[in-house]
């Protein structure tokens, strides 16, 4: 389909997820699009091959519906358009990029943004290579990360971190909620409208939300004032553990800077591996709904466990806690990522990873399998411990991606996992 609508009814990106974008009569027929495995395109003359170049290098305006024509595989890919258009559905965007992994999109739509001296605030905790990245990378190139910490009201937050800032020019604003990997909630909308009043010479800072944990499908960043929501693909959207890749989506203003660096750096993904995540997007939605209906039966059951001392999970923040109503306002769904401390410390989080028996001992997440790792050692190894205390990333600390096996079977092995502390 090339179109949203039926008549005058709108499609739901679960039906489109399907067919939007693509038409077998393009392709023999072929029900699904074929793996348009090629580096370049043949152009149908001197004349096509200089129009195309001049729009993709911004050196004119598109005529009315002029699309850009394909040139070759580090700008644009039959794939990588199918599966841009279809990304752009779920968060309601105008235009999506995909990228070779989460980290060449986060990384490529930051150095679009920053320049040396600029400022670039961003939510605690974060991923480790976003931690990584702004902490290192982007501070060798005098690019300062100034952080603050998630699961606290904004309000509290804002003073002292506008006294850090001492007049800097502020690039970005990086958020990650739920945070990696306590849960830990940062109210966007407050964020938002924080960043584009901020009072400074030049643009405003251009506000991204990695919403790996629960986007897609269950919130959406741009309704709350995001500019740039970034994915790893790697994750639910790839939803198999077997492929490495990344996204973002915005407006296509906001897309644009991020879209001309993609091109010269070549971060962007390959045909085949768009193929596969055009096929995982169909799935999209009734495996996160499965995961996360797994993981309250998870979650419920740890809650309870007597060797369990506390459980981060969103479907048990009770209304008293300082974020009830930020989830209650952006998040559709608690999502399928659990936390949770055993009694005891690292020797007791070891010996129950280490008697899991069906959920794997392993880092990523979001795949239709589950697994469980040890934040403190693995994951978030990086971080100084006085700030993994300061982030609730202690030793007795277990993350667990919930998949969608039958919830009795995952209840069984973390049972028997916990008998063995
Ligand atoms: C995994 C992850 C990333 C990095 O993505 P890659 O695809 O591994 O490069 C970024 N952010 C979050 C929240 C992640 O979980």
């Amino acid at each position: 389909m090339k179109t949203r609508m039926l008549g005058s009814h709108r499609l739901h990106p679960e039906s489109l997820a399907m067919s939007y974008g693509y038409e077998a009569s393009w392709s023999e027929g072929a029900i699904k699009p074929p793996i348009f495995q090629t580096s370049t395109f043949v152009f149908e003359s001197a004349q096509a091959g200089k129009d195309f170049f001049s729009l993709a290098y911004g050196l004119r305006e598109p005529k009315p519906d002029e699309h850009s024509g394909l040139i070759y595989s580090r700008l644009n890919n039959p794939n990588l358009e199918l599966l841009e258009d279809r990304l752009t559905l779920w968060d309601d965007a105008e235009d999506a990029l995909t990228f070779a992994s989460g980290m060449a999109a986060i990384g490529t739509s930051l150095l679009a943004y920053a320049r040396p001296g600029d400022v670039v605030v961003h939510s605690g905790p974060l991923y480790g290579g976003s931690d990584h990245f702004l902490h290192h990378v982007l501070r060798d190139f005098g690019i300062t990360p100034v952080g603050f910490l998630a699961g606290r009201p904004f309000a509290e937050v804002k003073e002292r971190l506008e006294a850090e800032l001492a007049g800097r020019r502020v690039a970005a604003v990086l958020i990650e909620t739920p945070s990696n990997p306590t849960n830990s909630l940062v109210d966007l909308q407050a964020v938002a409208d924080w960043a584009h009043a901020l009072p400074q010479a030049g643009a405003r800072p251009v506000v991204m939300v990695d919403n790996t944990f629960l986007g897609p499908i269950f919130q959406h960043p741009l309704k709350f004032g995001a500019d740039v929501v970034l994915y790893s693909a790697t994750k639910f959207i790839g939803g198999h553990s077997d492929l490495i890749a990344g996204a973002c989506v915005g407006s296509h203003a906001a897309l644009t800077p991020i879209r001309g660096l993609r091109t010269f750096l070549g971060t962007m993904t390959d045909p085949w591996t768009g193929w596969l995540m055009l096929r995982s997007l169909e799935t999209l939605k009734m495996r996160m709904t499965a995961q996360m209906k797994n993981a309250r039966y998870v979650a419920e059951y740890l809650a309870e466990h007597p060797k369990v001392r506390k459980v981060h999970y969103l479907g048990l923040l009770t209304e008293d806690d300082p974020m009830f109503g930020v989830y209650r306002r952006q998040c559709l769904s608690p999502g399928s990522m659990v936390a949770f401390e055993v009694r005891g410390g690292e020797a007791e989080a070891f010996r129950f990873l280490d008697t899991l028996k069906m959920i794997r001992l392993a880092v990523s997440l979001g795949g239709t399998e589950s697994l469980a790792e040890h934040p403190a050692t693995m994951t978030h190894a990086d971080i100084p411990a006085a700030d993994q205390a300061l982030l609730g990333i202690t030793s007795a600390l277990v993350r667990i991606s919930v998949g969608v096996e039958h919830y009795e079977d995952l209840r069984a092995d973390l049972g028997q996992a916990l008998d063995a502390i």
